[in-house]
């Protein structure tokens, strides 16, 4: 891993920790962009495995019925949803606790 991966997940860990926040948010605040936000989420939550935290996850929701995602091991913004295959999905927003 480089310096600089390290360097995001960290501020990615710090911002996590004190508040609850979506892809959009952690990239705006850290300065990548949304989708490099993705792959280093599963990387944080294996660490913070080891330090007795873990990265929880507000399910993603449809917004026109209301459909809740499953989000075991899935970090990523769903396209649309299996119901009524609307795309109008709130993201998912993740917190450490
Ligand atoms: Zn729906």
């Amino acid at each position: 891993m480089t310096e600089l991966m390290q360097t995001i997940r960290q501020q990615i860990t710090d911002l996590l920790s004190r508040g609850e926040y979506g892809a959009r948010d952690i990239s705006q605040n850290i300065g990548i962009r949304e989708k490099e936000v993705y792959p280093h989420l599963p990387h944080i939550a294996r660490s913070l495995a080891s330090q007795k935290k873990k990265l929880f996850v507000e399910a993603p929701v449809c917004l026109s019925c209301s459909y809740e995602f499953e989000t075991r091991n899935r970090y990523t913004r769903p396209g649309r949803c299996p119901r009524c295959k609307s795309e109008r999905i709130r993201e998912p927003r993740y917190r450490i606790v």
